[in-house]
């Protein structure tokens, strides 16, 4: 069983779900590289480097390593039905954002964006560290540092495909004053472990937003999306997008058309992109994610799936709030008039949620078959996984979250190095 005594060993064992934050880390010697079948993965610019332990790196990793703090989970007013699936949350929201443009650019309700938006024009924060498609090459994803309204529109929408947003820490690092930084569960885990083990961290995020995220499909995904489109060359794309510009939203390409540079616009459902093309393309790492809700998080965004979209609806979006700083940004943050909500009950977010409670239940039976198999485990801390597994699930479910990844430990080949490692 690997024991992850390097670096390299992470991505070697499947278990790197592309952060970044060791790039940050170690800039000289790692840089991220996208890994079309998998995801982004860090690259040793010298290779008799690659055996190096880089142990902060290994510290901070949230790939092989992820746990709440016992105390966290028994604080005062948390909602305590909700914190054995979905970790610390003080309360439940339903909301948008009130600029138009900004919720109807978002992904479910921009509430996201109009967070970020309210703590860069009335909380005096130096800039949004976050992700935007490459304008370059649409297909593919960059980090960028927003201080401006216009840079935050401009990377509305959740891009279903790989992006490592630590790799720019340096932004909020060399900022003049504290930084938001928003990502996946997992980004925002690797931030939060490096405020709390990094001396002069903690100061330097003044609020930490994570989306909901069932996972991160490959660039194979997406260029299986432009199959299905009909396209097979990346070159003459000029943007795209996976969704938002209403609820859901759909996955749409805008392509260069003819020799009068006309645009052509392509486009698929939601529901089939997501469920019969992206969905398979997940990197392994997701399939076995403790925290599909940013249970590290100041506050955390997803959609609110208990409803069923209308047509031509304008979205909302689910907000929990995990930390008093989360809650007190949330209200200034109505009271300036930024977002638009109201408090909603504890039954909402399972009933938003199916799936993510299921995948949560499963991951205790998935960890027993990896400990059995001797194929690599990462190490989870205070996420009630065998009383989650024993109570969310029936005795099918049981049996096959154990029995299915035994067979996908042979399928994937999770013992073997990934031919693609760098
Ligand atoms: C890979 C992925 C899987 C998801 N799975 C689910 C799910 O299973 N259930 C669910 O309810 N919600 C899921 N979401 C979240 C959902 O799609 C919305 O992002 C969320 O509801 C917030 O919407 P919003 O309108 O408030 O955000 P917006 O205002 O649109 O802002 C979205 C923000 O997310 C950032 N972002 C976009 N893509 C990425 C990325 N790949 N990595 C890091 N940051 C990114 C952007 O920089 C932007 O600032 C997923 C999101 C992603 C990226
Ligand atoms: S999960 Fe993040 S820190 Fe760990 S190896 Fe991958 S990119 Fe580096
Ligand atoms: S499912 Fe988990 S590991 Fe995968 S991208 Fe989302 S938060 Fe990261």
């Amino acid at each position: 069983m690997n024991t992850f005594k390097t670096l390299s060993s992470i991505p070697e064992s499947h278990l790197c779900c592309g952060c970044g934050v060791c790039a940050y880390l170690y800039p000289e010697d790692i840089k991220m590289q996208d890994v079309a079948s998998s995801g982004r993965r860090p690259a040793f610019i010298r290779k008799d480097k690659s055996g190096d332990i880089y142990p902060k790196a290994l510290t901070v990793c949230p790939g092989i390593h992820v746990a709440h703090l016992p105390e966290i989970l028994r604080q005062k007013g948390l909602l305590a039905p909700l914190v054995k699936s979905w970790g610390p949350v003080f309360e439940l929201w339903e909301g948008y954002a009130a600029d138009q443009e900004i919720r109807f650019e978002g992904s479910s309700g921009g509430v996201m964006s109009a967070l970020a938006l309210y703590c860069l024009e009335k909380e005096n924060v130096a800039g949004v560290l976050h992700v935007a498609a490459d304008e370059g090459n649409p297909h593919l994803n960059k980090t960028i540092f927003s201080e401006t309204k216009e840079s935050i529109l401009s990377a509305t929408g959740s891009r279903y495909s790989p992006a490592s947003p630590c790799e720019q820490l340096k932004e909020i690092d060399n900022a003049n004053a504290p930084c938001v930084f928003m990502g996946k569960p997992c980004d925002v885990a690797a931030v939060k472990r490096l405020t709390d083990t990094q001396t002069g961290w903690s100061e330097k995020i003044a609020l930490s937003i994570a989306c909901f995220c069932a996972g991160t499909p490959s660039t194979n995904g997406t260029l299986e999306i432009l199959a299905e489109m009909g396209l097979e060359d990346t070159a003459t794309l000029l943007s795209l997008r996976y969704r938002g510009c209403g609820w859901p939203g759909k996955p749409r390409v805008e392509l260069k058309h003819g020799r009068n540079s006309k645009k052509k616009v392509l486009e698929l459902d939601y529901h089939e992109s997501w469920g019969g093309i992206l969905q398979k393309h997940r990197q392994w790492r997701c399939y076995i994610c403790p925290d599909h809700t940013g249970e590290f998080a100041d506050i955390s965004v997803g959609d609110p799936w208990y409803r069923d979209a209308t047509e031509d609806d304008p979205g909302r979006s689910l907000i929990l709030i995990r930390t008093e700083k989360g809650r007190a940004v949330l209200q200034k943050a109505i009271a300036s008039g930024y977002l638009i909500a109201e408090r909603r009950n504890e039954e909402v977010l399972p009933a938003s949620q199916v799936n993510l409670e299921k995948a949560r239940a499963r991951l205790w039976g998935q960890l027993i078959a990896l400990k059995l198999c001797r194929a690599p485990c990462p190490r989870y801390g205070g996420f009630s996984l065998y009383q989650c597994w024993r109570q969310n699930l029936n005795f099918t479910e049981k049996v096959r979250s154990i029995l299915g990844t035994v067979k996908r430990v042979f399928v994937k080949k999770l013992r073997e190095k990934p031919r693609t490692s760098l």
